[in-house]
C-alpha cells in the first residue's frame, strides 16, 4: 500500500516522458511516437544471418542471406541490429556514449529486445564489448554494458563483464575497414577462459560498422573454447551492396 502511494506520488512528481524529447508518454524511458518515427527500424525482408535489410523483391519465403553472408563473410554466427547507422540513430548514439545519456539506454535496449524476436535465443552468456581501462575511467561506464544488462535480464542468463580485457588503442572513429582490422588484431585477451569454454556467447555493442571489432572478439572467444558467438547492436552502418 505504501509502496503503491509512493510509486504514485513519483509518477506524479516525475511524470513519463519521452527520452529524447521530453514529450509526454505513457511508460518512463519509451519514446514519444515523432521520435520513433524518425528512426529506420529494421524490419522484413533481411539477411538471416548478419541483419542486412534487404530490398521487398527479396521476400520469396526461402532463406535470404545477403551478397556478403553468402560469400561466407559474416564472422558470427547470426547479428541483429535495431536500426540503421543515420542521422536519427548518431543523434542519440553521440550523448549516449560521450555526453553521460545514459537515459537513453531503455528505450535502445528494448528495441535490441526487439531486433532479437526471429532468432533461436539459445546463448547462455551476454557478453558487452570490453572498453579499454583508460576509455573506461574517462567515460566513467562502458555504453555496452548499459545496453547488454537489460538484454541479459530479458533472456534470463549471465552478464559477463569481465572476462575479456581490451587494450588501450586509437579510436577507429576515421579508419578504412582495413585500417579499422589491423588496430583491433590482438587488444582483446580472455582472462576467464573457464567461463567463456562450451558457452554460447551474445555480444552486445551499441554500433555494428565495419564489422572489426566483434569478429576480432568472436576469435579469441572460439580460440578460448566457446561454442559460438553472435551479436546485437542498437544500430548498423548499411552500405549498398
Ligand atoms: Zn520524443
Ligand atoms: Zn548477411
Amino acid at each position: 500500500m505504501v509502496s503503491r502511494c509512493l510509486n504514485r506520488l513519483v509518477e506524479f512528481l516525475f511524470p513519463p516522458a519521452c527520452p529524447v524529447c521530453g514529450a509526454p508518454v505513457s511508460i518512463h524511458g519509451e519514446l514519444c511516437g515523432d521520435c520513433f518515427s524518425c528512426f529506420d527500424w529494421i524490419g522484413n525482408p533481411k539477411c538471416e544471418i548478419c541483419g542486412y535489410p534487404l530490398p521487398r523483391s527479396a521476400a520469396t519465403g526461402r532463406l535470404l542471406h545477403c551478397p556478403a553472408c553468402a560469400a561466407g563473410a559474416c564472422r558470427l554466427r547470426w547479428l541483429r541490429s535495431a536500426c540503421v547507422y543515420d542521422d536519427a540513430s548518431r543523434a542519440v548514439m553521440l550523448p549516449f556514449k560521450h555526453g553521460g545519456r545514459i537515459k537513453y539506454a531503455r528505450f535502445m535496449s528494448r528495441a535490441m529486445i526487439w531486433a532479437l524476436r526471429d532468432v533461436a535465443m539459445d546463448c547462455d552468456v551476454v557478453m558487452p564489448v570490453p572498453l579499454a581501462r583508460p576509455r573506461l575511467i574517462h567515460r566513467t561506464y562502458n555504453q555496452a554494458t548499459l545496453l547488454a544488462r537489460p538484454i541479459a535480464r530479458a533472456m534470463n542468463v549471465r552478464l559477463d563483464v569481465d572476462s575479456v580485457r581490451r587494450r588501450h588503442r586509437p579510436d577507429m572513429g576515421h579508419m578504412t575497414p582495413h585500417q579499422r582490422k589491423e588496430n583491433i588484431s590482438g587488444v582483446f585477451t580472455v582472462v576467464r577462459p573457464d567461463r567463456v569454454r562450451g558457452r554460447r556467447i551474445l555480444l552486445v555493442d551499441d554500433v555494428f560498422t565495419s564489422g572489426a571489432t566483434l569478429g576480432e572478439l568472436r576469435r579469441v572467444l572460439l580460440d578460448a573454447g566457446a561454442d559460438s558467438v553472435c551479436g546485437v547492436t542498437f544500430c548498423r552502418v548499411v552500405r549498398a551492396i
